[in-house]
């Protein structure tokens, strides 16, 4: 079965009815970067910086994060979506930072996006480093837990006032550098016709939309049956972005566990998803589904899906979507 995968590597994502789909890989380390290669993914559409931040003593230096940015960038044909530290709630440091009060609800706190702008030091460092790497290739900021538009409005402020600064200190940078908005807080999906008109691309974080649509902590073991994808209000969450980002112009990838997983490939498909972001090892398997679909079939079947009002006949829809 893997045998038969590995042929469609070098094979074009196109549906049966001749649609093109994005798909790229979810990594975390310079050694995923070359798995993601190997896999025949198209480029990077989510890269956790985190990971150049925790399990050590101090921060990572604007020339430490340059050269390992570069090196994804050096290592990678495509487009690479790097994403602006999320710390906080499910990734702590262990050290460098943060010293207060443990709060009560950290998923709710000061987290991702809000850390950043609250310690801008902090995030001009990574800013500088990712702009520098921009030079090298197709660099793309992706900000994360966005939940209005002040914070997106900051965050380009300060992405703006560093290239200036790197460019009178004679640094190259690319011309573009397309800052994209992650669609992970409810508000932010009910809110994307906003957000689409401030934002080059949206990139949907299900794993962080569902824990706070349906209020389950992602990483309580307690709830975790009540986790749920497919419940209608997260569906039409999803739909909701894809359709203002249809309408802004702009694209929509999704980037959460849900891309990776083959059980919800076609409602996706028929949701109108055309970038999928994932661990480099489904990208095969994701592919052959899109390869044997027919997206404007699934279109209509999804169409009718969403109107249910049943999440039991909703789910025997999806289950029954080929
Ligand atoms: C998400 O929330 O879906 C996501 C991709 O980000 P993370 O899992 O890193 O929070
Ligand atoms: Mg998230």
């Amino acid at each position: 079965y893997r045998r038969d995968l590995v042929k469609l590597k070098g094979k074009a994502a196109i549906s049966q009815d001749g649609i093109k789909i994005h798909l790229l890989a979810n990594i975390e380390l310079l050694e995923d970067a070359a798995e993601a290669v190997a896999n025949g993914a198209e480029g990077i559409g989510l890269y956790r910086t985190e990971f150049l931040y925790m399990n050590r003593k101090g921060l990572p230096s604007e020339e430490e994060q340059y050269e390992a940015y570069s090196r994804i960038v050096a290592a990678v044909q495509g487009p690479i979506t790097i994403r602006t530290l999320d710390l906080g709630a499910d990734k702590q440091v262990d050290s460098g930072r943060s010293n207060g009060p443990t709060p009560n609800n950290p998923a709710l706190g000061l987290r991702a996006i809000r850390l950043c702008l609250k310690e801008p030091e902090l995030f001009r460092v990574q800013v500088r480093a990712l702009l520098r790497a921009s030079a090298h290739g197709k660099v793309q900021i992706m900000l994360p837990m966005i939940s209005n538009l002040q914070e997106l409005r900051q965050s380009q402020q300060i992405i703006e006032s560093s290239r200036e600064e790197l460019r009178n200190e004679g640094y190259k940078v690319a011309d573009e550098v397309p800052i994209g908005t992650m669609i992970e807080v409810p508000a932010a999906a009910i809110a994307a016709p906003m957000l689409a008109r401030h934002s080059r691309f949206f990139s949907i974080g299900t794993n962080d939309l569902i824990q706070y649509t349906l209020a389950i902590d992602r990483v309580d073991d307690e709830v975790n049956y009540l986790y749920d994808p497919l419940h209608p209000a997260v569906l039409r969450l999803i739909h909701m972005t894809i359709e203002a980002g249809i309408q802004a112009g702009i694209p929509v990838a999704m980037c959460g566990e849900m891309a990776g997983d083959p059980r919800y490939t076609r409602l996706l498909l028929g949701l109108g998803l055309t970038e999928f972001s994932m661990h480099p090892a489904n990208v095969l398997e994701i592919k052959r589904i899109i390869i044997e679909s027919n997206i404007g079939e699934l279109k209509r079947k999804v169409k009718q899906l969403l109107t249910s009002l049943d999440p039991v006949e909703m789910r025997d829809l999806i289950d029954g979507l080929d």
